[in-house]
């Protein structure tokens, strides 16, 4: 009789569970079935309309989540207060303004472009249920970039208060390593700082990112692209090419002089370049095919989007068939309408460095979750072919003659090889005022390639003020 009635009250208790089991098995099942229609329905076009007013109701339920580097350093992120209220802070203040942006007062930089994924949360699906229930917001996921901390450093120091950008990528992988812009400004405060960044000086631009929107005459650096055309044109006898530099050239009562008013009397393609002499390449200029050469700058991207993430300014080429020789010559040498972005010039590097292949740059390494756990991985790919890898091995061996017996000497170093083409690319009309660039690659065993692209503007000598900087890069990465 006991043991009947304990086994009656064991049944009622059986019950009991179950109903409580059941009930809550419904309940799970229902918000997963509610989560995963929730994350269904947030298309990426859908979130990333400006428009919707939805996207604000996608943030009261998830915490926007953190920006990191690839070797953890955090660089945004959403503290909650007692009171519930965020805040979104950059613990490393100005050092990645451009590249990481903003995310209050309008957004920009990767908070702009990967808006979507922040928002996002694939945080452990018993803990959303929890939260869910509880009322209480989930953690969105985490952005990991593939930038360097250390590089990021060395480029933010070496560029100083000076105007200008820094651009460092990794040829072999497309991967974006550091991007500095100067002037910048301090994110954290980028709302009660608003109206004086936007009352600053024209020339300021602080919003503007300089190593992906800034246009500048690309000098000398630009000498990469004629010699790539003269080969293609000439593919038989560029080798025997050759000049008398008496220090300046003239057509139609134009002067074009080189740098420094320097003399450098009998050169060859390879000298011409190691040496930058703008007689020369002006010479060579007026030998080129003008449809043939616009041809060539297009399949290098000039007067194109470039493939990147974010906001990005056209480069821009031309060279119309009725241009005189004046305007002939200055395209030459980088200088006439010719307009080029920091990054686009380190692009060409890169794909000379990479046997004529140009990989994507990107600046997104893979998304988390908040645990750390993979929600997606962005694979290095190859965007095109901008020359042969012929063509990519003659550079090669010019550039590296620009650090062993040229403008960029301060490059040989022992713990790596480096190459590259200086600039000091006249702008304005008075005459002598010049931004300095310098734009380049180094290697060593056991490392990737490292591109860099420097500008700095109304720098003077590409030699003597944005070498250094590049240095100071190559140096820090090949410690
Ligand atoms: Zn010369």
């Amino acid at each position: 009789m006991r043991a009947g009635k304990e086994k009656s009250a064991g049944r009622d208790k059986n019950r009991e569970f179950a109903v409580i089991a059941y009930g809550f098995l419904a309940i799970f099942l229902g918000m997963i079935a509610y989560l995963a229609y929730f994350q269904a329905a947030r298309s990426e076009a859908f979130i990333n309309n400006p428009y919707n007013p939805r996207l604000d109701g996608f943030a009261e339920r998830i915490v926007r989540g953190d920006i990191k580097t690839e070797d953890g350093t955090l660089l945004a992120s959403t503290k909650i207060a007692q009171d519930g209220s965020e805040r979104r802070v950059y613990p490393q203040g100005r050092l990645y303004a451009h590249a990481v942006g903003f995310a209050d007062n309008g957004k920009a930089g990767l908070e702009a472009a990967y808006d979507f994924e922040l928002l996002r949360s694939h945080t452990f699906v018993l803990e959303r249920v929890v939260n869910e229930i509880e009322g209480k917001k989930n953690q969105g996921d985490t952005l990991v970039t593939t930038l360097d901390d250390a590089l990021q450093r060395a480029a933010f120091d070496a560029l100083g208060d000076r105007k200008g950008a820094v651009v460092v990528i990794e040829p072999d992988t497309g991967k974006i390593r550091a991007m500095v812009s100067k002037p910048d400004f301090d994110p954290n405060t980028i709302v009660t700082d608003w109206d004086a960044i936007l009352a600053s000086d024209e020339s300021d631009a602080v919003l503007l990112n300089r190593a992906t929107q800034g246009l500048y005459p690309p000098g000398s650096t630009f000498k990469l692209v004629t010699a790539l055309e003269y080969m293609r044109e000439r593919p038989k006898n560029y080798k025997s090419y050759h000049y008398t530099c008496t220090g300046s050239i003239t057509r139609e009562g134009y002067t074009l002089h080189c740098f420094g008013n320097a003399v450098h009397g009998e050169v060859d393609l390879e000298t011409s370049l190691a040496k930058s002499c703008n007689s020369s390449f002006a010479n060579i200029g007026l030998s080129l095919n003008g449809k043939d050469f616009s041809e060539t700058c297009e399949e290098l991207l000039f007067n194109r989007r470039l493939p990147f993430d974010l906001a990005t300014s056209k480069s821009r080429f031309s060279l119309k068939k009725d241009a005189g020789e004046s305007e002939v010559m200055a395209t030459a040498i980088g200088q006439g309408k010719t307009l080029a972005s920091p990054l686009h010039m380190a692009l060409i590097v890169c794909a000379v460095q990479n046997d004529g292949v140009l990989m994507r740059p990107y600046l997104a390494e893979r998304v988390e979750n908040s645990d750390g756990g993979k929600v997606e991985r962005y694979e290095p790919s190859v965007c095109g072919r901008f020359m042969t890898e012929k063509e990519a091995k003659i550079l090669r061996r010019y550039m590296k003659s620009v650090v062993t017996e040229g403008t960029a000497s301060a490059l040989k170093d022992d713990r790596y090889t480096a190459a590259g083409k200086t600039g000091s690319a006249e702008y304005g009309n008075e005459k002598g005022k010049s931004h300095a660039w310098f734009v380049g690659y180094a290697n060593a065993k056991g490392s990737h390639p490292l591109a860099v692209s420097v500008i700095v503007e109304g720098g003077g000598s590409g030699s003597a003020v944005a070498v250094p900087i590049a240095k100071s890069v190559f140096d820090t990465y090949f410690k």
